[in-house]
């Protein structure tokens, strides 16, 4: 059951080349694509908690547009939109998250016409009834926090290109382009770079 779950969630979807031998039309960007695997299990867990009318109104959709949010709900449209970024993340992350958003959708479908707070009782009640236990209340990626500091920056007195970098250039290193442009390539002492202040 997990390994058809993950199949499908990764499994390729590449088409075949058509019959007269062209090359198979280039995949087009899709904004937002409905997933089934994942509708059905949301489907599921909505049925799960007594929520049937939810459960045949929702649906559940990768959006293409998002950049670090994770997930996101739309009560009343009952969407769950989900940031493809997350397969990186695996099969867990991706379920978390739908949890996540559903639970939202719930907590909004049991409130009815009351205005409930995004991440108050209402919602941390219906994830712990969804089976998520312990949720923070963000949708951000779980990107790693480690930023590696780019402290050495020098600029080409030529171009002005300034280079930001982790480790210090070693002594004498020249700009390449301007190398290239105006010495064929080889190491011109006109191009050294030079060091600047980093910006703050
Ligand atoms: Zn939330
Ligand atoms: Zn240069």
């Amino acid at each position: 059951m997990q390994f058809n779950f993950l199949q499908r969630l990764f499994g390729k979807r590449d088409r075949p080349p058509a019959r007269d031998g062209s090359p198979a039309p280039v995949a087009v960007k899709v904004v937002a694509a409905p997933h089934e695997p994942l509708l059905d299990e949301a489907r599921a867990l909505l049925r799960g908690v007594g929520a049937v009318a939810l459960a045949e109104r929702v649906r559940v959709e990768w959006h293409s547009r998002m950049r670090s949010t994770a997930g996101l709900a739309f009560p009343g449209r009952s969407v769950v939109r989900l940031n493809p970024k997350l397969r990186e993340f695996g099969e867990a992350e991706i379920r978390r998250t739908l949890l996540h958003e559903l639970a939202h959708l719930l907590a909004h479908e049991r409130a009815g016409r009351r205005r409930i707070a995004p991440h108050g009782v209402e919602w941390r009640r219906a994830c712990s009834d969804l089976g998520l236990t312990d949720e923070k209340r963000t949708h951000d990626l779980p990107l790693p926090r480690r930023t590696v500091a780019r402290r050495h920056h020098y600029r080409c007195p030529a171009c002005a290109t300034v280079l930001a970098r982790v480790q210090p250039l070693r002594r004498g290193s020249a700009c390449l382009r301007c190398c290239r442009a105006h010495n064929r390539g080889s190491y011109d002492a006109r191009f050294r770079f030079v060091k600047v202040e980093p910006p703050v």
